[in-house]
């Protein structure tokens, strides 16, 4: 898609609200606001905005207003499901990046609380949390990049969800403002406030249809000082769930993580480091971390965990990691299959989530599936199965031109999105559904559910200036 025209009055009444540096529209600055990590997708903006300041986003979201310009916010760009770039469904918005709006204002060590402006990165929030030995639990590859208002907008997971909830469990307090510029301050710092309608969690997970959140208030936890993982083998995915519904009652409560790696999926994480050697030799492994900050002697509860499970023949190799490097090489792992995924160029990417008890039979028939109707495409899955949720991706084969891949990817996509939906489950655990997604998401709507979803979004933006495309489609939106 190309860059629209804008005409200079309206850059001129941007730059006089914005001050300098805060509109770009040149072609090589705008760039890196243009395409999404993965490589997979490219858009076109008017102009990208950069406010400095609450003011400045509310100043910018006026004239926008006024002008007819529709917005896209922007956080860190790591979104995958291409809720951050106009990818083509209707063009002619405009980028309101908040990258400038990047500091963090207040931790209450006392309250177990931290407000930050939404533009702050993620590892900057665990950092300051660090800073007064506490924890922010928010944790997923991206956490170098993607910013707490995009953490909210999009109702992030990661590895710690099983233990600390997503990021919806995790905000006390947001800021935002408004389709008409005016700001919301939903900022108390109370942990109970039974005050009627909780609006935070309209605008949590609403990527950026309903307002540009420029406030976030977070929880805080005690920092762990222990933690404990190990790396395992296991023969089936049937044997994970089994040794998860065991880990979760030994571990009294203090497992913080429960990752599932399909063996097939080492090749992919050696793409992004060719280093890497899988610890155990099993059909299935699963990262499996416990954590505490009380003198609890974690390591003795695994031990006596997996002497358990490997006398029952549950797991059939395991490795504890002996040190911290131990432990962030298992990570690196886990972490890698994103990264060498995106390596390899393009391949069907899910983020599928069903029952737990469901995962073994949605893996098996996705497997099956992708075996029987599309012979040659290789089929990749792990997860935070802790969390029911399964990455079940597809890779094409490696002599299929470009173009035709991405033809039958979208078959293929369709076809896993029916046997999750046959299950019960979800087309998206965390990452949303942006524009990719989006004729999937109204396909699968009950009128009822279809009806209130349109009667919120008309009833906060009835002039569909917000993020146009993404979730609904531009005849949605302005329904
Ligand atoms: C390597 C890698 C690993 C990942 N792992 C995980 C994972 O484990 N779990 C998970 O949930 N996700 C994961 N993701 C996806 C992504 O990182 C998260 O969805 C992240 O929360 C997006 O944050 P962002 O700041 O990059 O948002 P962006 O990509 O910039 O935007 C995402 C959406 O939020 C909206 N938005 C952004 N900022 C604002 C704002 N201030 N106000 C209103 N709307 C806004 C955008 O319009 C868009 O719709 C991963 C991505 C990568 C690249």
């Amino acid at each position: 898609m190309t860059t629209h025209g804008i005409s200079p009055e309206i850059v001129a009444a941007l730059a006089h609200a914005l001050g300098q540096g805060g509109v770009t529209t040149d072609a090589a600055d705008m760039a890196k606001y243009l395409g999404d990590w993965s490589g997979d997708h490219r858009g076109g903006a008017l102009a990208v905005l950069k406010p400095a300041s609450v003011a400045e986003v509310q100043a910018a979201v006026r004239l926008c207003g006024a002008l007819g310009l529709t917005i896209i916010p922007q956080g860190g760009n790591t979104g995958l499901v291409a809720g951050a770039i106009d990818i083509g469904t209707v063009g002619g918005a405009v980028i309101i990046s908040l990258e400038r709006l990047n500091r963090i204002r207040r931790v209450d060590a006392d309250n177990f609380t931290l407000q930050a402006d939404a533009g702050c990165v993620l590892q900057h929030i665990k950092d300051a949390a660090e800073d007064q030995d506490c924890l922010f639990p928010l944790a997923l590859g991206a956490q170098g990049s993607c910013q707490i208002g995009g953490n909210a907008a999009s109702n992030a997971g990661g590895v710690n969800v099983l233990r600390y909830g997503m990021a919806r469990d995790l905000i006390v307090g947001l800021e935002v403002v408004l389709p008409d510029g005016e700001l919301w301050n939903g900022f108390s710092g109370l942990r109970k406030d039974n005050r009627g309608y909780d609006l935070k969690q309209l605008f949590i997970g609403a990527e950026g249809t309903l307002g540009i959140i420029t406030g976030v208030e977070v929880k805080l936890f005690p920092r762990p000082g222990k933690v404990e993982s190990a790396y395992l083998g296991l023969p089936s995915f049937e044997m994970a769930i089994a040794l998860f519904r065991q880990a979760r009652r030994a571990s009294s409560d203090l497992m913080s993580a429960f990752e599932i790696i399909g063996a097939e999926c080492m090749d992919l994480a050696r793409l992004a480091d060719p280093t890497i050697v899988a610890p155990v030799n099993a059909p299935v492994h699963v990262l499996i971390e416990l954590s505490s900050s009380a003198a609890i002697d974690l390591r003795a509860l695994l031990l006596d965990f997996l002497a358990d499970t490997m006398e029952k023949q549950l797991v059939t190799d395991a490795v504890l990691a002996e040190s911290g490097a131990q432990a962030r090489a298992f990570w690196a792992i886990r972490e890698g299959l994103v990264e060498g995924q995106a390596k390899r160029g393009y391949h069907v990417r899910t983020d599928l989530s069903v029952r737990i008890s469901d995962i073994p039979a949605l893996v098996a028939q996705a497997r099956q599936f992708v075996a029987r109707e599309h012979p040659g495409w290789i089929s990749q899955a792990y997860g935070h199965a802790g969390d029911g949720n399964i990455h079940f991706n597809v890779l094409p084969p490696l002599d299929l031109p470009e173009p035709d891949a991405r033809a039958r990817g979208v078959a293929i996509t369709a076809g896993l999105y029916d046997i999750a939906s046959a299950l019960g489950g979800s087309i998206s655990a965390e990452h949303g559904i942006g524009r990719t997604r989006q004729r999937a998401y109204w396909a699968g709507m009950s009128p009822v559910h279809r009806r209130l979803v349109t009667a919120l979004k008309g009833a906060i933006d009835p002039n569909g200036l917000m993020n146009p495309g993404c979730l609904f489609a531009e005849t949605e939106t302005r329904s």
